[in-house]
């Protein structure tokens, strides 16, 4: 118990167990500390500073970081340290480093609309929130490599949602169902999460046109949900029938300009001059209709920028909705037809879906990117099959069912983890496994705004748990029967 290493790792063992509770251990054995959070900024950037916390770090994306050189401090405004190098991937890059400890602070303190933090390399914090990805970006809207200290990695603090975030009562009954029975359960709440999409698509189409419903609602998917609204807004504001009579620039003209993207202080002082190009041709045309669509101040639609990632700048969505439109004669199929292996073709569709400004460009106002950016990721194509393509075209031929069954998952967001939890507790493996695909995703969330969004006793009055009982009774006697 005491050779080595094994000690070591007892203690570690027993250390991190300590921490959790806010206190740690030194070398001079076991003594109380405050959690780092205590901590000020200043002693956190010393310690950074001084080397205290190694060179080699991992990304949050996981990009293999070495610190070259750690620069100087800044005793002006602007970031932290200045003239750095750091190697990222292989790559070396300098510029300032920002030290933060709080992910969020990049924000906070207005570092991402403030023109000297444009050339930062690596943005350093020990805490953030802990459920949902936060991204930095630059005032041109780069995305800034993030390392969060491994040193403070166990500090963070309660989760944002603590009331709703704790294993629910319904932990233990789900955990006595085999994985048969957990499955079919979520099916079939996904099943009907479906139905209930579909039928708001026909509502939509009954009420304005199946199209402006198509388009709408791939508006909303690609505006995803902190722009869900904004993007359903404009896509109203700009209905499908008047903008495929345009031609190109001058949609782009409407869409942008509908959008409030096109005030004149960018196009005259902000924008690259690689962009003022693009831009000029969206005003040619947008002083002509501005007067009969620009909205009021306070009908501005109301665009969400922090948190996202840079891909998601509002901008580019905006500009992934006009390249949609341009192609709308091959979209359109896709809706009014059964098609074999849906996936497949919006896929290809999406593959090949282009824009020459918007295939370099995070903003109106950046310098054109190095690579060619992918209009639509994968993220965003799922939840638009998921979303608008499969609830669709299951009206009109339900056999693509077993199609929906093999859409892969999303990336994990704050609800469906929320709704794992409280689900699955703390039983990694089931969260995992009932996690894989986009239908047990759906059902998860099905689940989650049916009983724990409407629960207002921390469980002890939801029904769910004992109705799984009887679900699986049910489950049990129509496997005997078949
Ligand atoms: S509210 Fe109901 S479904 Fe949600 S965690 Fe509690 S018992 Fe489970």
């Amino acid at each position: 118990m005491h050779s080595y290493p094994e000690a070591a790792v007892t203690y570690a063992d027993f250390r991190s167990w300590i921490w959790s509770c806010g206190i740690t251990s030194d070398s001079r054995g076991l003594v109380c500390e405050p959690k780092a959070s205590s901590e000020s900024e200043m002693e956190i950037q010393a310690r950074w500073f001084g080397g205290e916390f190694g060179r080699s770090f991992t990304g949050t994306d996981g990009e293999k970081i070495e610190i070259v050189q750690f620069g100087h401090w800044n005793r002006a405004a602007g970031p932290d340290f200045t003239e750095c190098a750091v190697r990222i991937d292989g790559e070396l890059k300098s510029g300032p480093i920002e030290l933060d400890l709080d992910v969020r602070d990049w924000e906070s303190h207005g570092h991402g609309n403030n023109p000297a933090f444009e050339s930062t390399v690596l943005h350093v914090f020990t805490d953030g929130p802990s459920l949902n990805r936060f991204y930095t970006r630059s005032l041109a809207h780069r995305k800034i490599v993030q390392v969060q200290l491994p040193q403070y990695a166990w500090s963070q603090g309660p989760p944002d949602f603590l009331p709703e975030a704790f294993p629910g009562r319904c932990v233990a009954p789900l955990a006595s169902m085999n994985d048969d029975e957990v499955a079919s359960l979520l099916l079939s709440a996904s099943q009907y999460r479906l139905h209930q999409k579909t039928v708001r698509l026909e509502v939509m189409s009954d009420s304005t046109h199946p199209e402006q419903a198509l388009f709408q609602g791939l508006a909303e998917a690609l505006g995803f949900r902190s722009n869900k609204t904004a993007m359903a807004v404009l896509a109203q504001r700009c209905p499908i029938r008047e903008l495929r009579k345009m031609d190109s620039i001058e949609r782009e003209a409407r869409l942008f300009g509908a959008a409030g993207f096109l005030d004149r202080e960018i196009f005259e002082t902000k924008a690259q001059q690689e962009s003022r190009r693009y831009l000029r041709e969206l005003w040619d045309r947008w002083w002509k209709i501005r007067g009969t669509v620009e909205p009021s101040g306070k009908r501005a639609i109301p665009w969400s920028f922090s948190g996202n990632r840079p891909l998601n700048h509002p901008q580019r969505r905006v500009g992934a909705l006009a390249a949609l439109v341009e192609q709308w004669p091959s979209l359109r199929p896709l809706w009014e037809s059964p098609v074999n292996n849906l996936e497949k073709h919006v896929n290809n569709f999406v593959k090949n879906l282009a824009h020459p400004f918007w295939i370099h460009h995070y903003t109106l106002q950046a310098r054109p990117s190095d690579r060619p950016l992918r209009l639509i990721g994968q993220d965003r194509l799922r939840d638009m099959l998921g979303n608008v393509v499969f609830p669709g075209a299951i009206g009109r031929n339900e056999s693509i069912w077993d199609e929906f069954l093999t859409l892969r998952k999303v990336d994990s967001n704050q609800k469906l983890r929320r709704a794992s939890l409280r689900l699955f507790g703390p039983d990694r493996e089931r969260q995992k496994l009932f996690t894989s695909y986009y239908h047990q995703q759906q059902g998860l969330l099905q689940i989650y705004q049916d009983f724990c969004l409407e629960d207002l006793s921390e469980c002890s009055h939801c029904p769910f748990p004992e109705q799984l009982r009887q679900w699986q009774h049910n489950a049990s006697r129509s496997k005997s029967a078949g």
